[in-house]
C-alpha cells in the first residue's frame, strides 16, 4: 500500500489504532448491548481532531487529504463499527455539503464548530416514501417572508437525536421532481443536552435554533446500535433564507455528489470491518485446538483466511484509488460505487466467515465476531443499496460505451 499512503497516514493510522484499543475496545460490547452513544469517545475523538480530517483549516478542521479520513474510519471500524459511522455520518454528510455548498457566511458559521465536534451535524434526504427513490421527496419547501416553510418527514437519520446541525432536503417546486429540490440547513438542540452540557458538547446558547424542527422516534437497529439514528421532523418550521444551502433547485445533484464521497466512506468502513473480522478470526483459530491441532492448520481454515486478506487488498485498491481520483479533482462517482459495493459485499462475507471459522464462540458476544456481522449489513444499505451501486455502475458503463 506504499504507493498510497505516506509516513503521515502510517503515524494517523497508529494513532488511531492506540486510541481504538484503548478507549473503544473495553466498552463497544455494552455500548452496542444498550444502544448508547458514545459521547465521552466523541468527546475525546473531538480532542484528537477526528471530527473533521478532511476539513480546511481555515473552518477549523485539519485539512489533511481524503485517505487521511478514510484512514481514520477504517482504522475505527476494526475495533468498532458505531464509532467509525459516528466520525463518517458527522464528517461526509453533516459538514461537508456546507463546505462545498455553502457561501463564506454559512461556512464561517457553522463548520468550525463542527470541524471542533463542539456540535454534531447530519443529512437528512431519506423519507418514509423517498428511500432509494430519493427523488420522491414529500417535505415541502413553501416561500414566505424571509424565507422558507418546511413541512415534512426524514426517517434513519444518523445524528438526528444527539446532533445539532442538519443539512436537509426538500421540494420548492414539486413538478419539476428532483430538479425542483433544494437543500437547507436547519438546527435543534440535542436530546442529550445535559449530557453533551456535562462534557463540554452541544451548543444551545449560541445556535439559533428552528421552531419545528426535532428528533422523532428512534430506530432499534441490529447493527451500528451505539450510533444514533432517528426521524428527524419539520413540522411547520420556518427556515430563514439564509439558510437555504446552494442555489434553488440544486439539493439533487448536490446531494448526489455529497453521497458520492459519502460511499467511500462506507467502503472504508466496510473494510475495516472486514479486517477486525479477519483478525478476530484468525487469532481465534491460532489458539483454538480440535483433533489435537490448532483449528488453522486445517487446511480449509487456511484457504478461507487467505482467500479473504487477498479480497481485502482488492477492496483497498478500489477504496484508495476512488480517494485519489477525488483528491485528484477527477470524476470518482463510478469508481465510489464499485468501492462501496465491493468493500460492503466483502464485510457481510468476513464476518460470516469469521463467525464460522469460530464456531459456537464466534455467534456469543463473548467476541466481537457477532457484532462485526451484525454492523456489516447495513454497509449494504445506507448511502445507497447495493442494486443502486450496480444502477449507478450500469449507468457509467453505458455512457461511457456510447458516449452522447
Ligand atoms: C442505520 C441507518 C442509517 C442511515 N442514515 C441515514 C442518514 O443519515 N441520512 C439519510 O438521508 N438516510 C439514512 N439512511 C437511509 C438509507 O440511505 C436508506 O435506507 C437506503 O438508501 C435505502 O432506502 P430504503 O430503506 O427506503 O429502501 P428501499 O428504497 O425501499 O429499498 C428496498 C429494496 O428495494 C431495492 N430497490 C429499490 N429500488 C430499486 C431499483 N431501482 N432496482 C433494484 N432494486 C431496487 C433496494 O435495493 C432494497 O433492496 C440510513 C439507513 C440506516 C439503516
Amino acid at each position: 500500500m506504499d504507493r498510497y499512503l505516506n509516513e503521515d497516514h502510517r503515524r494517523l493510522q497508529r494513532r488511531v489504532s492506540d486510541f481504538a484499543r484503548e478507549a473503544i475496545v473495553p466498552v463497544a460490547r455494552e455500548l452496542d448491548d444498550r444502544a448508547e452513544f458514545p459521547w465521552d469517545n466523541v468527546k475525546a475523538m473531538a480532542g484528537m481532531g477526528l471530527l473533521g480530517v478532511p476539513i480546511p483549516k481555515e473552518y477549523g478542521g485539519q485539512g489533511l487529504d481524503p485517505l487521511s479520513y478514510l484512514l481514520v474510519v477504517q482504522e475505527l471500524a476494526r475495533y468498532d463499527a458505531s464509532h467509525a459511522i459516528t466520525v463518517s455520518a458527522h464528517t461526509t454528510l453533516g459538514t461537508t455539503p456546507i463546505v462545498n455548498f455553502g457561501t463564506e457566511e454559512q461556512k464561517s458559521r457553522w463548520v468550525p464548530l463542527l470541524a471542533s465536534g463542539q456540535v454534531l451535524g447530519g443529512f437528512g434526504l431519506t423519507e418514509p416514501g423517498a428511500g432509494s427513490d430519493s427523488g420522491a421527496s414529500r417535505t415541502r419547501a413553501v416561500r414566505e417572508d424571509g424565507g422558507w416553510r418546511l413541512d415534512g418527514a426524514k426517517i434513519f437519520i444518523t445524528h438526528a437525536g444527539v446532533g445539532e446541525i442538519f443539512t436537509v432536503t426538500a421540494m420548492t417546486e414539486p413538478e419539476k421532481r428532483s430538479k425542483g429540490i433544494t437543500s437547507f440547513v436547519v438546527t435543534k438542540p440535542t436530546t442529550d443536552l445535559e449530557r453533551a452540557r456535562g462534557l463540554g458538547m452541544g451548543h444551545a446558547d449560541e445556535l439559533d435554533f428552528i421552531d419545528g424542527v426535532r428528533a422523532g422516534k428512534k430506530e432499534d437497529k441490529m447493527g451500528w446500535r451505539a450510533s444514533d439514528t432517528r426521524e428527524l421532523l419539520l413540522e411547520d418550521a420556518l427556515v430563514p433564507e439564509e439558510n437555504r444551502l446552494g442555489e434553488e433547485g440544486r439539493g439533487f445533484i448536490n446531494f448526489m455528489k455529497t453521497l458520492d464521497s459519502g460511499r467511500i466512506g462506507i467502503a472504508a468502513l466496510s473494510l475495516g470491518i472486514a479486517e477486525g473480522a479477519c483478525e478476530t478470526a484468525l487469532h481465534y483459530t491460532n489458539q483454538r485446538k480440535q483433533f489435537g491441532r490448532k483449528v488453522f492448520d486445517f487446511q480449509s481454515v487456511q484457504f478461507r483466511l487467505a482467500d479473504l486478506a487477498t479480497e481485502i487488498e482488492a477492496a483497498k485498491h478500489l477504496t484508495y484509488h476512488a480517494a485519489w481520483l477525488m483528491d485528484q479533482g477527477r470524476p470518482f462517482s463510478k469508481e465510489a460505487a464499485m468501492a462501496k459495493l465491493f468493500a460492503s459485499e466483502l464485510s457481510m462475507k468476513a464476518t460470516i466467515q469469521a463467525v464460522q471459522l469460530m464456531g459456537g464462540a464466534g455467534y456469543t458476544d463473548e467476541y466481537p465476531a457477532e457484532r462485526m456481522l451484525r454492523d456489516a449489513k447495513v454497509c449494504e444499505i445506507g448511502e445507497g443499496t447495493s442494486e443502486i451501486q450496480r444502477l449507478v455502475i450500469a449507468r457509467h458503463l453505458v455512457q461511457e460505451a456510447f458516449p452522447q
